[in-house]
């Protein structure tokens, strides 16, 4: 067996700002430190902050008065940071600025007269955050199905935005559809997918061609994670999505397969280095490491913890 371990995978660096943020977060302000959902949808992270004295919500109810609220890299509607406010919880903010960049985007939108057709899971955090931004104007759209039974006013003006980590594939096929039927739909030049998700999925759709079986690390709650493995199956490959080591079936492989390996962004690579290990003791596989593109960006810390707080 050959494995094939493309590069990039694995954190971007939305999540790697949100894991030191939390983790900046326990030292400074000792626990428990409360997380608006899940820092980064990977179990292995959570449970290893959950270890550490994390507690995850989901209602601002279960928030202590007096208790420091960190916001996860998806973000949050702007209701529930008005009302953390509010009550006077210490919040830091670790909502990435990719999806700020979203968020900005559909308050524009929305100020500027638009109705946003939002295309992304309804009920991912990322897309409830944005909806919050303008409730009114944004309209969710999962699937191709649900383009055709638009109901729109005439004369309204629309916009396109896409979560930011949907398949660029997808993207496509949603942006012909809505064209087809809204000539005049504003579209921004290169969506919203963000440059982690596009380079992960690049790397996949490049190197997929090389093998017999795909081998995607993430959990099934990562969206970009499930859009690997899409990819990987669209380009007629068999693909499998592991949450770790634990979930790799031996009876997936013959033994003389080349083995493409890749890792969601929310997935860490000590997990990806265990899951190589149970291929290498069963198969003597080698391992080489294919770079389609290099990744440089690092967002700093959220300013909650760069100033004297
Ligand atoms: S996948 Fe993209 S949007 Fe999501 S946290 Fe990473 S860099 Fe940010």
């Amino acid at each position: 067996m050959k494995i094939i371990l493309a590069k990039p995978r694995g954190f971007c660096a939305g999540v790697n700002m949100a894991i030191s943020t939390l983790d900046e977060a326990l030292k400074r302000f000792g626990k428990p430190v409360y997380v608006y959902h899940d820092i980064v949808h990977n179990t292995w992270v959570v449970d290893e902050f959950r270890d550490r004295g994390v507690i995850f919500v989901e209602r601002l109810e279960d928030v202590p008065d007096g208790a420091t609220l960190l916001f996860s890299a998806h973000g949050v509607s702007p209701i529930i940071r008005e009302a953390a406010n509010k009550r006077g919880l210490r919040t830091i903010d670790a909502t990435c600025p990719l999806v700020n960049k979203v968020h900005r985007a559909a308050r524009q939108f929305a100020a500027d007269g638009y109705t946003t057709i939002l295309v992304g899971n309804k009920s991912h955090d990322e897309v409830a955050g944005i909806i919050g931004e303008a409730p009114d104007s944004i309209i969710v759209v999962e699937n191709i199905s649900q383009i055709h039974k638009l109901k729109i006013k005439k004369g309204s003006r629309l916009a396109f935005m896409t979560q930011t980590t949907i398949s660029k594939y997808d993207t496509n096929i949603f942006i012909d559809a809505l064209q087809k039927r809204f000539p005049d739909i504003v579209i921004t030049p290169d969506s919203s997918i963000c440059f982690a998700t596009q380079n992960r999925q690049e790397a996949v759709s490049k190197l997929a061609a090389m093998a017999d079986v795909v081998v995607v690390i993430g959990s099934n709650k990562s969206s970009n994670s499930r859009r690997l493995a899409d990819i990987a199956e669209s380009s007629n490959v068999c693909a499998y999505l592991v949450d770790g080591p634990d979930d790799i079936r031996g009876g997936w492989f013959k033994g003389d397969e080349t083995v493409l390996i890749t890792a969601g962004a929310s997935a860490p690579e000590h997990i990806v280095q265990e899951c190589i290990e149970v291929l290498i003791k069963r198969f003597h596989t080698t391992v080489e490491e294919h770079i389609v593109c290099e990744e440089n960006i690092k967002f700093t810390l959220p300013k909650e913890l760069r100033e004297n707080y």
